[in-house]
C-alpha cells in the first residue's frame, strides 16, 4: 500500500522529515501548509504541492498521514483538527505542553480510531541504545548510577524556542528525548523521586539549561542534565555498575569501559600528590582493571515510518506508545514543579 503524507509546518525539521520520506517506497509527501508564504514558496521550488489552507490540506482525499512540524504550541489543535478530518497524525515532539492538552488529543484519536503517535526519533540514537545494551548485558555488574548530559555553548536558539507560551525551553526541547530515553532504559521499573533545577543563564524566558536527579524503585539514580552555556562538554553518558565504568563521549559513540579484573587489590600504592598522600584515590594497577570494547548497535530511522505504515496497515503494533509519551509529560510537569519550588518530588507513575 503506498502512503500519502502531508505535512504542515514546512521549517527546519520537516526538512529532515523530507529527505527521510524521500529513502521510502511506500510513503510519498504530496503537500505542504506553512503559514508563511515564503515557506510555501520554497516548497514549491521544490516540487510539493503548497496548499492554501490548513483545511485545504485536510480536505484533499489522498493524503492518509498529516505530519505536524511547527511550534510546539500549536500541536494540539492541528492534530486534533486532522484526527477530525479522518487522517493519521504524527507529531514532532514535544507532542505538546501539557498532560491535559495529551490527553484531549488522546482521547479524539480513540474517538476516531485514527493512530496518533510521536516522532521520539531520538529512540533510534546509537549511542543511546549502546547503553541499553550494557545494561542488558549485564556487563558493568549490577549499574547504580546513569549519567545522561547533552551540552553546546550558543544559549537557547532566539526564534520562538524562547518563548514560553510557544513551549520553549530546554526541558521540553532536549528533555523529552532524554527522560524518554531513561524510562526505556528501566522498563517496568517505578520512578520515586525527582528533583531539579532549571537555568536561565542566557535569557530569562525560558530555562536554557536544567538538571535533575532521579531515583528509581530499584535504587538507581540518574542525572539528566542539559546544558547551553558549556564551552567544554562532558560526556554524553556515563554509567557506574559495581564492576565498572562506561564512558559515551558524544553522538558519534567514542568511548571506553573498564571492568575490574581478578582479584580485588590488596596492597595498593598510593598515590603521592604535592600535598600529600592518597590510598582510595591511588590509580588502579594494570593487572586488576581491562578496558573492554563498547557493544556495537546500529539503529535505523527509517524504522520510524515503517512503524508508522504498518501499524495503519494493522500489521504492527506502534513502538511509540502513547502511556509512555504521557508519562514524559508528567515527568517534566513534575520537573517545573520541583524546580519552582526547589522540592524533591514524589513521581507519580
Ligand atoms: P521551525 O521554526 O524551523 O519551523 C516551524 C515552521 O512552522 C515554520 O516554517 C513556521 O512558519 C511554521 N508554522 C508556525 N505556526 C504554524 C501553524 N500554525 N500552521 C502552519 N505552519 C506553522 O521549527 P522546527 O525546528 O522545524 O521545529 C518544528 C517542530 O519540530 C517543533 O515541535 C520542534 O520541537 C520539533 N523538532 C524536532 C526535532 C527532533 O529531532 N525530533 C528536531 C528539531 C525540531
Amino acid at each position: 500500500m503506498k502512503h500519502k503524507i502531508a505535512i504542515v509546518g514546512f521549517g527546519g525539521m520537516a526538512g529532515w522529515h523530507l529527505n527521510l520520506i524521500s529513502e521510502l517506497e511506500n510513503l510519498e509527501v504530496v503537500g505542504v501548509w506553512d503559514i508563511d508564504e515564503s515557506r510555501r514558496e520554497l516548497a514549491v521550488a521544490k516540487g510539493i504541492i503548497a496548499y492554501e489552507s490548513l483545511d485545504a490540506l485536510l480536505d484533499d482525499v489522498q493524503t492518509n498521514i498529516v505530519l505536524i512540524a511547527t511550534p510546539n504550541d500549536s500541536h494540539k489543535d492541528i492534530a486534533i483538527a486532522a484526527m477530525k478530518a479522518g487522517k493519521n497524525v504524527v507529531v514532532e515532539k514535544p507532542v505538546t505542553l501539557n498532560s491535559a492538552d495529551l490527553q484531549e488529543m488522546i482521547t479524539v484519536s480513540e474517538e476516531t480510531g485514527m493512530l496518533f503517535t510521536v516522532h521520539q526519533n531520538r529512540r533510534w540514537d546509537e549511542d543511546f541504545l549502546m547503553v541499553c545494551e550494557i545494561l542488558k548485558e549485564n556487563q558493568l555488574g549490577e549499574v547504580f548510577s546513569v549519567e545522561s548530559r547533552v551540552h553546546g555553548s550558543r544559549g537557547i536558539p532566539g526564534d520562538w524556542r524562547q518563548l514560553k507560551k510557544q513551549g520553549g525551553g530546554m526541558v521540553l526541547n532536549w528533555g523529552v528525548h532524554m527522560f524518554d530515553q531513561i524510562f526505556l532504559m528501566f522498563p517496568g521499573v517505578k520512578l520515586k523521586t525527582v528533583h531539579a533545577i532549571t537555568t536561565s543563564v542566557t535569557n530569562q524566558l525560558v530555562d536554557d539549561g536544567f538538571r535533575t536527579e532521579l531515583l528509581f524503585e530499584n535504587g538507581v539514580r540518574v542525572l539528566v542534565e542539559v546544558g547551553t552555556s558549556n564551552f567544554i562538554s562532558l560526556p554524553r553518558w556515563y554509567v557506574q555498575g559495581v564492576n565498572g565504568t562506561a564512558v559515551i563521549e558524544d553522538f558519534d559513540k567514542r568511548g571506553k569501559m573498564i571492568i575490574a579484573v581478578g582479584e580485588n587489590e590488596k596492597d595498593i600504592v598510593p598515590v603521592i600528590t604535592a600535598a600529600g598522600l592518597a590510598k582510595t584515590m591511588a590509580p588502579r594497577r594494570e593487572d586488576s582493571i581491562k578496558e573492554v570494547p563498547l557493544p556495537e548497535v546500529t539503529a535505523d530511522i527509517r524504522d520510524f515510518y515503517q512503524n508508522v505504515m504498518a501499524v495503519i496497515e494493522g500489521q504492527e503494533e506502534s513502538l511509540i506508545k502513547l502511556p509512555e509519551i504521557a508519562r514524559v509529560m508528567r515527568l517534566m510537569e513534575t520537573i517545573f514543579e520541583s524546580a519552582e519550588k526547589n522540592e524533591v518530588i514524589a513521581f507519580e507513575n
